[in-house]
């Protein structure tokens, strides 16, 4: 089977809710806590894996109990592991929500993730080679994510960057990327044009592919995505597979269903179509690594 390479970061992610969020200085009793996995690449290797990818994950991890809780994730997911260990901690995210208004206040503190360089990617260019597909975000140092295009793009490899968090971006490194995949902000990031319906983010999309990118697939949450390639552009509405639970890793469904259905051959349509259904079912469980579908649920829904 053709092979997907993930390169990104894995926190765990620590989620308190209470009535209101705390001010400084005060401390507050909470409703509810949980403790579970995060980190958008480590959530797209799940999602591609879950979708039936043969994937590895490529990244830095602690000697800790987050560490371990990465790779019983991953175990479980069918996610090979081909990054490296150190003795710095794995990174985690604290997650305030506010139970009355859903509201939240986020910290997200990398860990050993933030310290990936460009020569991590050079110790693994050979695991990048192997694979049909790599997959980066922006969690990592850019100058990391984009030697990793730069390593995949030299060998061959199809490349997708997810431009998550939203920053802009040289037009070196969008020229690396077969198909750039933003949400709404993150297109207004690297472009400035406001994304906000089909109109604005096809002007976007266009934008990027002057610049260098590929394709632009720009996702639109509840609309669906739109996909511009090859001078064509198409709409592709969302998919509804029951109530919506939780829309969080919606966008890394997406991606890692898009990684599955490119490393299986499909054309680009058809894949897009792919990850649309399976960001479609992660929306109705909770979680974001959690709600990542099997893949004979998201054969079920696009039969
Ligand atoms: P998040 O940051 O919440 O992970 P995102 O902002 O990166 O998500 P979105 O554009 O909101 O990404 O959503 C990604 C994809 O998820 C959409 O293109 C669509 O396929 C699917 N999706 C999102 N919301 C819904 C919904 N309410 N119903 C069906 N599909 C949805």
């Amino acid at each position: 089977m053709a092979r997907i390479v993930v390169l990104g970061i894995f926190v765990a992610d620590a989620t308190y809710r209470a009535q209101r969020l705390p001010r400084m200085g005060e401390t507050v009793l909470g409703d509810a806590f949980s403790l579970g996995p995060g980190g958008k690449g480590s959530n797209q290797a799940v999602a591609a894996a879950r979708a039936g990818g043969d994937v590895a994950m490529l990244t830095r991890l602690g000697r800790d109990p987050f560490a371990d809780m990465a790779l019983d994730v991953w175990a479980q997911a069918g996610v090979a592991f081909a990054g490296t260990r150190h003795d710095i901690p794995t990174g985690s995210a604290f997650i305030f929500v506010d139970s009355a208004s859903g509201d939240n206040a986020i910290i997200v503190a990398p860990g050993v993730a933030a310290t990936i360089e460009p020569s991590d990617l050079d110790g693994w260019a050979d695991e990048i080679a192997k694979a049909a597909v790599f997959v980066t975000q922006l969690e990592q140092p850019q100058r990391a994510a984009q030697r990793g295009l730069e390593i995949a793009r030299n060998a061959g490899v199809r490349t997708i960057l997810n431009p998550a968090p939203g920053a802009d971006l040289p037009d070196a490194m969008l020229a690396l990327a077969d198909i750039v995949t933003p949400n709404e902000t993150e297109a207004e990031a690297l472009t400035g044009i406001a994304v906000t319906g089909i109109d604005s983010a096809e002007r976007a999309a266009r934008r990027l592919i002057e610049r260098g990118a590929g394709a632009v697939i720009v996702t639109l949450g509840a609309n669906g995505a739109l996909c511009h390639a090859d001078g064509t552009t198409t709409h592709i509405v969302a998919l509804s597979a029951g109530p919506v639970v939780e829309t969080t890793g919606a966008g890394d469904a997406f991606n890692g269903g898009l990684a599955t259905a490119l490393s299986e051959g499909l054309p680009l349509d058809r894949a897009v179509r792919f990850a649309n259904a399976t960001a479609a079912l992660s929306v109705t469980q909770a979680g974001a690594a959690a709600s990542m579908p099997p893949r004979a649920r998201i054969d079920a829904l696009l039969a």
